[in-house]
């Protein structure tokens, strides 16, 4: 899946692009916002015509440093930086997490934190077009997306939905969230 949003970054109209990959707001593509499928599909592109900006910019980040030396593990050597899905995955886990160690019943200053947090994280978040949409959702005009945050059974809930609303939007299966807390704090029953 390639980040989608309702601001029109995507690549697709400059044709020196394969459809998906996500442009930054500097004008170059943005990894973190781009499936590592799509990003294999313009380095290859680029390794062909490496005569675009662009494409120098996705050579230079698409292909190992040279300047990793020798002695760098061999099991690192391998690992690349996060493409949209992998970043997503882990985000989720920390987001999840954070839910699962939410006190039972929070007090205002609890609150008070963890709306701060959601507040910066929806808006630092390394996927731009991924944070926009998730910003507008949790500002949806009615206040139903509003943050639930006083107790860890609200919040938890609520995080469920956050992700289940980006699962629709990328056109996944919706998790049943009557079961966040067997999936992140419990386990399941065996
Ligand atoms: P993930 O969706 O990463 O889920 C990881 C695990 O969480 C699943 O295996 C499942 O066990 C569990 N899970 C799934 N749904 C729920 C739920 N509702 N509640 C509790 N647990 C659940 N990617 C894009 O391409 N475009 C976007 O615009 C975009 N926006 C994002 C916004 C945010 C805030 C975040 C954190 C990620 C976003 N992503 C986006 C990444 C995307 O959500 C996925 O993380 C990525 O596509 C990898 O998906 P996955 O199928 O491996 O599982």
């Amino acid at each position: 899946n390639t980040a989608t949003s309702s601001s029109s970054a995507t690549a697709n109209k400059n044709e020196k692009l394969p459809p998906g990959v996500v442009l930054d707001k500097d004008g170059k593509p943005c990894r973190l916002c781009t499936s590592a499928a799509s990003w294999r599909t313009m380095a290859k592109k680029a390794s062909t015509a490496s005569s675009s900006v662009a494409a120098g910019a996705v050579l230079a980040s698409a292909t190992p440093s040279s300047s990793s030396s020798s002695s760098s593990s061999s099991s690192t050597s391998n690992e690349c930086p996060p493409d949209v899905e992998q970043l997503g995955r882990s985000t989720w886990t920390l987001l999840h997490s954070l839910t699962a160690s939410y006190p039972t019943t929070a007090s205002n200053e609890q609150q008070t934190d963890m709306r701060s947090f959601l507040g910066l994280f929806s808006k630092l978040y390394p996927c731009w077009v991924c944070a926009d949409d998730f910003r507008s959702w949790m500002a949806d005009p009615s206040g139903k997306n509003e943050p639930r945050l006083s107790s860890r059974a609200e919040f938890g809930q609520w995080m469920c939905e956050a992700h289940n609303a980006v699962n629709r939007k990328l056109g996944k299966k919706e998790f049943d969230c009557n079961f966040w807390e067997e999936r992140w704090r419990t386990g399941w029953k065996d």
